[in-house]
């Protein structure tokens, strides 16, 4: 019983269940116990109606409920299980605000029996199935792999799984399937998908689960190109299921482009305001603030936004508030007027030199200097508050890319050595094998990431299937060739059976779920999730486990 309104004579009753709301009237001509009952029934309860479907009359039609033109008109109404108060309200009046989301979650099996909710896990149900048909009509075979396993590493932390009948030694849960997904391709499998349950224990953002599902596949005899068309014909099926024709083959940026374009490796290509290089037109007009700064192969760049005379100073304040919490110079901006030249650096152009950098009357120039590493986020976080304070049109609705060639390896922040990109798996671009050892840094990856109107929805390489190079490549991390073949030896001896070229990828499907249910974060798409801080408020995990269980795990716990 979603909700009830008492008009003294008939009572209404708003019936739902996961296909959505009916009407039932319970009017005078009502048996005496369906009157009875229909006048003290509390929310939520669960209830047995019977009666007769009718047209509403003109006047009580509801254009915004799908069964708005009809109602059940009860003979008989009973109470299945009555319901104690809710803790938190299900039935929300227009415009009514949700419940704190600690409470959400902490009265979970409440929170999931608001439409909305049972919308997003309807719809997240179709997009599984429709992935399954896709990939099984591909000839991909769904495999399931181990929880219990080894480390599998993608730059989390493992969570770690204590063995009781082998004293001190532990499972890891998987970071991803990557390495049985290997296997199974050396096993002869061919192409295998699996929607996979994967682990990560990393320091939570709001964006993160520290559990949560891929859709992962992987396939042999195959290159980049083919890879891409698999993970598209999945990705366009998803779209399709939720309403929305997406156009093959997506768009292809270099990781390098992006971030010189866009200053991030997932760039919205709804909208234009690419960054540029202005080094070249800015360093002679001697600006004290690029000055000091220009040194060391750091650049000038920025942004000419067309329109933006109309950013406040407040705007342009904050922008440049944001650029230095990322720890830039800051920002300097000029706007054009007419001959009028305002701004922080204002005084050191002329309108020829903004036509130049392509700011025309009405617009503005927002620029920094740095190294790229510092320039780059705080140039893409420029970019997005810009679109949004301008309220920027999207050219389109939905805008998928490829981002390829990513580097192999990133400097570590701390100690500047080179550390994987992505997964050790990757196979270098064979252009730049010669160079693993001599210069880490300039070796590509085929490693591709799909982007969606900004969003990262997932990643896959071509991988290493040379046992030698795989060798080496641990080398580079750091481990001595008995490590490796501690940690990956079971890699390293399928890697020398024979071993098909192979390559894949996984698709984040919480994500996939969160963009296509238009839900505002992942916990509103995952039936339990984790909190920001990884508890689980609903069951109550982590909790702290007897000193039996411990024992019996040989674990003391130190605090
Ligand atoms: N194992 C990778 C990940 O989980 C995906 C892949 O390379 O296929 O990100």
């Amino acid at each position: 019983m979603h909700r009830r309104r008492d008009l003294g004579g008939i009572v209404f009753i708003d019936l739902r269940d996961r296909a959505g709301i009916v009407q039932v009237a319970v009017g005078p001509t009502a048996p005496e116990e369906a009157r009875r009952v229909a006048g003290g029934l509390t929310s939520e309860s669960v209830v047995e109606v019977d009666g007769q479907v009718a047209a509403r009359p003109a006047n009580m039609k509801n254009p915004d409920l799908a069964t708005g033109e009809v109602e059940v008109q009860a003979t008989k109404l009973a109470v299945v299980a009555p319901a104690a108060t809710p803790a938190i309200p299900v039935a929300r009046g227009k415009g009514e605000e949700l419940p704190a989301e600690e409470l959400r979650l902490k009265h979970r099996h409440l929170d999931l029996r608001r439409p909305e909710m049972q919308s997003n896990f309807i719809l997240r149900h179709r997009l599984l199935q429709r992935a399954r048909r896709t990939l099984s009509e591909l000839e991909f075979l769904e495999i399931e792999t181990p929880v219990l396993t080894k480390p599998t590493p993608e730059g989390a932390r493992d969570y770690l799984v204590p063995s009781r009948v082998h004293p001190g030694e532990f499972y890891a849960l998987p970071q991803s399937p990557q390495i049985y997904k290997q296997l199974l391709m050396v096993a002869g499998f061919d192409r295998y998908f699996q929607l996979a349950r994967c682990f990560r224990d990393e320091d939570l953002r709001n964006d993160r689960q520290p559990e949560f599902t891929q859709i992962d596949l992987e396939a042999s005899f195959v290159g980049q190109e083919d890879v891409l068309g698999y993970v598209e014909a999945v990705l366009v099926s998803l779209w399709d299921e939720a309403g929305h024709k997406i156009a093959r083959p997506f768009p292809r940026i270099t990781w390098r482009d992006a971030m010189e374009r866009y200053g991030t490796d997932k760039p919205d290509l709804r909208f234009g305001f690419p960054i540029a290089d202005w080094t070249a037109q800015v360093k002679p007009l001697a600006v004290p603030f690029f000055q000091s700064a220009l040194k060391d192969g750091a650049r000038v760049r920025g942004l000419a936004v067309k329109g933006g005379g109309v950013l406040s100073r407040k705007d342009v304040d904050q922008l440049a508030e944001a650029a230095k919490q990322l720890g830039g110079a800051g920002l300097a901006w000029v706007k054009r007027q007419g001959e009028q030249i305002a701004g922080s650096v204002g005084k050191h152009f002329t309108a020829e030199a903004l036509g130049a950098l392509g700011v025309g009357d009405g617009d503005a120039a927002l620029m920094t200097v740095g190294p790229d590493r510092v320039t780059s986020p705080v140039l893409d976080r420029v970019r997005q508050e810009v679109i949004r304070r301008l309220g920027a049109s999207p050219t389109a609705a939905h805008a998928f890319c490829w981002v390829v060639d990513f580097p192999l390896f990133e400097p570590d922040p701390e100690t500047g050595k080179p550390v994987f990109a992505h997964h050790p798996f990757t196979s270098p671009h064979p252009d730049d094998i010669a160079r693993l050892d001599t210069d880490p840094f300039s070796c590509r990856a085929l490693h591709y990431d799909a982007v969606y109107n900004g969003n990262e929805l997932g990643s896959g390489s071509i991988r290493i299937t040379d046992a030698a190079i795989q060798r080496r490549v641990f080398g580079h991390l750091g481990m001595s060739p008995e490590d490796a073949e501690t940690r990956f030896g079971f890699l390293l001896s399928g890697l020398q059976a024979g071993a098909p070229p192979h390559g894949g990828f996984a698709i984040g499907f919480d994500r996939v779920t969160m963009l296509l249910a238009g839900a505002g974060s992942l916990r509103d798409v995952i039936a339990f999730p984790k909190t920001t801080t990884a508890r689980a408020l609903f069951e109550g995990a982590p909790a702290p486990a007897s000193p039996a269980d411990l024992a019996a795990l040989h674990i003391e716990v130190k605090r």
